[in-house]
């Protein structure tokens, strides 16, 4: 029985009620959490708060130190918690290890930058004075993430966060808890101190919310979709509590007739299938030039064709279930809807059969052409392996499409001509634009969504100024007082 880890060490609550935790590939429950409420909510945020004054006193190289020491363990345990992130979560073994090495290297990243942490300097501000830019942590950061990838998203928080300072109190969504569980024990045993990083487990409206309510918690770091990232936004207005959102994203791929083809149709089976297509900048829209697309299209069949669906744990297998019962019913009303306005489905649009898949949520690969592009797959974030596909006439027709969508999160362009990268690049409406390249995100670069897709930036150095606290500081100089030499040569 998994327990929540506050003060260093895991505790446990008997009297609260228990979360099973479930294997999406076949339905077992694969162990349980405690249901926290608000009471253990104050325990693990006082955890931080205590936690706090010593680890914003330790200097910031040392903290990298740590941090180094901690990813190297995390990278150094990929054996044990891959395996456990696939139980979780669904996804195949190999994309499971990926995951957890691109978790350490956010935190190797973070910790290389912990001496280069700046503030600013002003000289010549008025006469005799200058002025100063300090910088100082926040203090206890709630950091709130989603199920489709439980680590990286997690260390996209604690990497910044931690380097600068902050103190953590992080919350996994209710159905993977236990690599969140793994991962803070680690890091505790790499020489993290107690209370640096406390982890509670249970449902977003209980536990989420008293996070956010709690007077002790500085900031929410929330990923996570749209309407629950607007909630918070709204809730945290009550205390003024600083928040970043990163939230779900409808990301366009448009194709010029001009492109390298198959490295296009790489990207965009990749991009939409990788971890089930359950990743906030999958490829979810598909925009061809006309005149491509027949020859675009078979050759994506073809790669769609070679998918092979099954549990994360089976060798050979590229596609694994859906994360949940829930999320294959929404991605089934999707599909229904499309197909009502008109799409044809080219592939799957079905739940596959046989092969020991009946009781795991598993869903075919599925490539829709043409639906109207007032369906719920045009306009809505679809979170699953479907792909809607669109002929349009030209880049200008493509980019008010691709612009049409409440989100703004990724964007890619592929073409060989440099006029048309640039209008991609100025005109899409979103944090990220690739230009022949498939939506692969950088720890030197920042990440946030633009419009619905929520505000702030992961990643890149820009990330530490959301963990810290800026204080403008004017120094004036005044006459040395008389005597005060011979006071100290006196003393
Ligand atoms: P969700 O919003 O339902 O849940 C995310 C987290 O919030 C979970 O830990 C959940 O327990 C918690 N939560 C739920 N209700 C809460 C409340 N009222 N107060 C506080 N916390 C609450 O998200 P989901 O559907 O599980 O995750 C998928 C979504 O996350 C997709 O929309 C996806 O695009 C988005 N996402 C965004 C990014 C990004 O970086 N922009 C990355 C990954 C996923």
């Amino acid at each position: 029985m998994a327990e929540m880890f506050i003060g260093g060490r895991p505790a446990a609550f008997p009297m609260l009620e228990r979360l099973p935790v479930v294997n999406p590939a076949d339905g077992t429950v694969i162990d349980t959490v405690p249901l926290a409420g608000p009471e253990e909510v104050v325990a693990a945020a006082q955890a931080a708060y205590d936690a706090f004054p010593a680890w914003w006193a330790t200097p910031a190289g040392k903290r990298g130190e740590i941090l180094a020491h901690a990813a190297a363990a995390i990278l150094a345990q990929a054996d044990e918690l891959a395996p456990l992130l696939t139980a979780e979560q669904g996804k195949p073994v190999r994309e499971a290890r990926l995951e957890i090495r691109r978790c350490a290297e956010t935190l190797e990243h973070y910790a290389g930058l912990a001496k280069n942490i700046r503030g600013g300097y002003v000289p010549d501000l008025a006469a005799g004075a200058y002025g100063l830019i300090t910088k100082r942590p926040l203090g206890v950061v709630a950091a709130i993430v989603p199920w489709n990838f439980p680590t990286t998203l997690l260390a996209n928080k604690l990497g910044p966060g931690l380097v600068t300072g902050n103190t953590f109190v992080a919350k996994p969504a209710e159905t993977t808890p236990l690599t969140t569980l793994r991962l803070a024990a680690i890091m505790h045993e790499a020489g993290l101190p107690a209370g640096v990083v406390n982890v509670v487990t249970g449902l977003g409206p209980d536990v989420g919310t008293a996070l956010v309510d709690h007077p002790l918690v500085r900031k929410v770091a929330f990923t996570g979709s749209t309407p629950t990232g607007k909630g918070i936004m709204a809730r945290a207005a009550a205390t003024l509590k600083r928040s970043t959102l990163e939230l779900g994203g409808s990301d366009p791929m448009i194709v010029c007739d001009d492109a390298e083809i198959d490295a296009a149709v790489s990207a965009a089976s990749v991009g939409r299938f990788f971890n089930c297509g359950q990743a906030c900048l999958a490829i979810k829209r598909l925009y061809l030039f006309a005149n491509i697309a027949e020859q675009f299209v078979d050759k994506l069949v073809g790669k769609v064709d070679r998918l092979v669906v099954g549990p994360g744990t089976r060798p050979g297998v590229t596609l694994g279930p859906v994360h949940s019962a829930r999320q294959l019913q929404v991605l089934e009303a999707q599909v229904a809807d499309a197909v009502a306005s008109g799409a044809t489905a080219l592939r799957g649009a079905r739940r596959p059969l046989g092969d020991g898949l009946g009781d795991g949520y598993f869903y075919e690969p599925t490539l829709l052409l043409e639906p109207a592009h007032t369906s719920r797959v045009a306009t809505e974030e679809v979170f699953g392996p479907v792909l809607p596909i669109w002929r349009v006439r030209d880049l200008d027709e493509a980019i008010r499409l691709a612009n049409s969508s409440p989100f703004g999160l990724g964007s890619s362009c592929w073409t060989r001509d440099l006029g048309r990268a640039n209008e991609a690049i100025a005109r899409l409406e979103a944090g990220y634009t690739w230009i022949n390249a498939a939506p692969i995100v950088y720890d030197e670069l920042p990440f946030g969504g633009w419009k619905q897709s929520g505000y702030g930036k992961e990643h890149g150095v820009e990330a530490l100024d959301y963990y810290m606290e800026s204080k403008a500081v004017v120094v004036k100089s005044v006459p040395v007082a008389q005597g005060a030499m011979g006071t100290v040569g006196n003393a």
